[in-house]
């Protein structure tokens, strides 16, 4: 499938990606899934191929591309079939580490992200009593001499169990005493491997897809206070300027989902023979594909647009937020008409459809459900009353 895009010039990256991917086909996928075992030999993979230091500067060891590369890296896996969800986080998350660490913070992690010996995919933001409300979640990390005492609990923590860090969101003023309602949380770069069973706990939490999302409990995890991101109670701010670049590249994936949802449910249209001929011949199968299409090209066009402003250095809040909505909208879509197009096989798991179809809900409510974008949108472009919050 062809379509206009302003990526196009990222061809190079597209092909080497597709061919990282083409070793990992469907039975792979669907194997893991299965299992829901980690993809540990297609993250290892993408490591050694350099893609998943794509953002992180040469002078770190990275490859110093942009956001756009990087949102194309994400698309290509997505339509190729995979999921990139086991290891977009090693994208973004040292994107605050890059922002607002330290220049020894840097030294130390960054060249280990990028040549893959240290993974940096867990970010624990999401609380079980807070959701989307962030600034009200409750786990603390209290100063103590050199060192910061951590307890609360944190749900929804992907990738948890295959990473060596965490960018852990904590409290370390309380509300009633921050000086704004968005001061108080802090950043913590956290060293996982020598906190599990020293006062941290993950539990793996089944789900209907296979993303390796746990529950992480904090119970006087002593942490160093070199592991601080920034300035004491400014965390809410590094985690906020972070998040455009995390809906931009996760809209991207949505992109890619929804190019392989349309490639797989037209390949079936044109070759599945009903009634004498093939049910693609049938307006009633042709016209939801084609309409997903096109909104798949609007969509894929606020994507890169969002992409490009965040290159130039703008901050295009508004932009990434309506690409994810958008993105997610058109994935679910192609999605929907991809499984309707194939019947009963597209339940049959051999198919991938049914697998896929799974993956691409998620992006209807993670990592920002469509609700809040909308509530987004209303508030600050069309200068409605706030509708939730303080
Ligand atoms: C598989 C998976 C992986 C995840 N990975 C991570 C991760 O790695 N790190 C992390 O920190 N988090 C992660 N999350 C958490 C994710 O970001 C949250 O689930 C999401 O932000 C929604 O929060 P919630 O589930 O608490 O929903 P809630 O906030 O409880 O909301 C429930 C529903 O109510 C709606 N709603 C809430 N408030 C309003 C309102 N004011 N107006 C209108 N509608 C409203 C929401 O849109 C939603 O549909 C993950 C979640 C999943 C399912």
């Amino acid at each position: 499938m062809t379509s206009f895009h302003p990526a196009a010039e990222y061809q190079d990256i597209r092909d080497g990606v597709a061919a990282v991917c083409a070793q990992f086909p469907g039975s792979y996928w669907r194997d893991l899934d299965a299992r829901r075992a980690y993809p540990k030999e297609f993250v290892q993979t993408l490591i050694r191929e350099g893609y998943l230091g794509a953002m992180i500067p040469e002078e770190f060891g990275g490859l110093g591309l942009s956001l756009t590369a990087a949102a194309v890296i994400l698309e290509e896996i997505h339509r190729s079939g995979g999921n990139a969800a086991a290891c977009h986080a090693q994208m973004y998350t040292m994107g605050t580490v890059l922002r607002h660490g330290s220049d020894a913070q840097k030294q130390q992690y960054l060249p280990g992200i990028a040549d893959g010996s240290i993974r940096l995919q867990a970010f624990g933001v999401t609380e079980p009593t807070s959701g989307t409300d962030t600034l009200a979640l409750k786990t603390t990390a209290k100063r103590d001499g050199d060192d910061y005492i951590v307890n609360g609990q944190k749900i929804w923590i992907s990738r948890a169990e295959h990473s060596d860090l965490m960018l852990l969101l904590a409290r370390t003023t309380p509300r009633d005493q921050a000086q704004s309602k968005t001061d108080g949380l802090s950043v913590f770069l956290i060293d996982l491997r020598e906190l599990k069973g020293n006062g941290v706990e993950i539990r793996p939490i089944r789900t209907m897809i296979n993303h390796a999302t746990t529950e992480i409990f904090f119970d006087n995890a002593r942490i160093p206070a070199s592991a601080l991101i920034g300035e004491e109670g400014k965390g809410f701010r590094y985690i906020l300027s972070g998040m455009n670049s995390e809906r931009i590249l996760i809209a991207a994936e949505c992109i890619g989902d929804a190019k392989w949802f349309l490639g797989k449910g037209s390949d079936y249209a044109r070759e599945r023979v009903v009634f004498g001929k093939p049910i693609g011949a049938n307006q009633g199968v042709q016209f939801p594909l084609a309409r997903a299409h096109a909104h798949m090209m609007a969509a894929e066009a606020i994507v890169y647009r969002a992409a490009g402003m965040y290159d130039a250095g703008e901050n295009p809040g508004v932009e990434a937020n309506t690409a994810k909505m958008l993105a997610a909208d058109a994935s679910w879509e192609a999605a929907e008409a991809c499984l309707q197009t194939h019947g009963g096989f597209g339940f049959a798991e051999e198919y991938d459809v049914e697998r896929k179809f799974r993956e691409a809900r998620l992006y209807q409510v993670a990592p920002i459900s469509t609700n809040l974008i909308l509530c987004f949108i209303a508030e600050r472009v069309l200068g409605l009353p706030k509708s939730y919050g303080a």
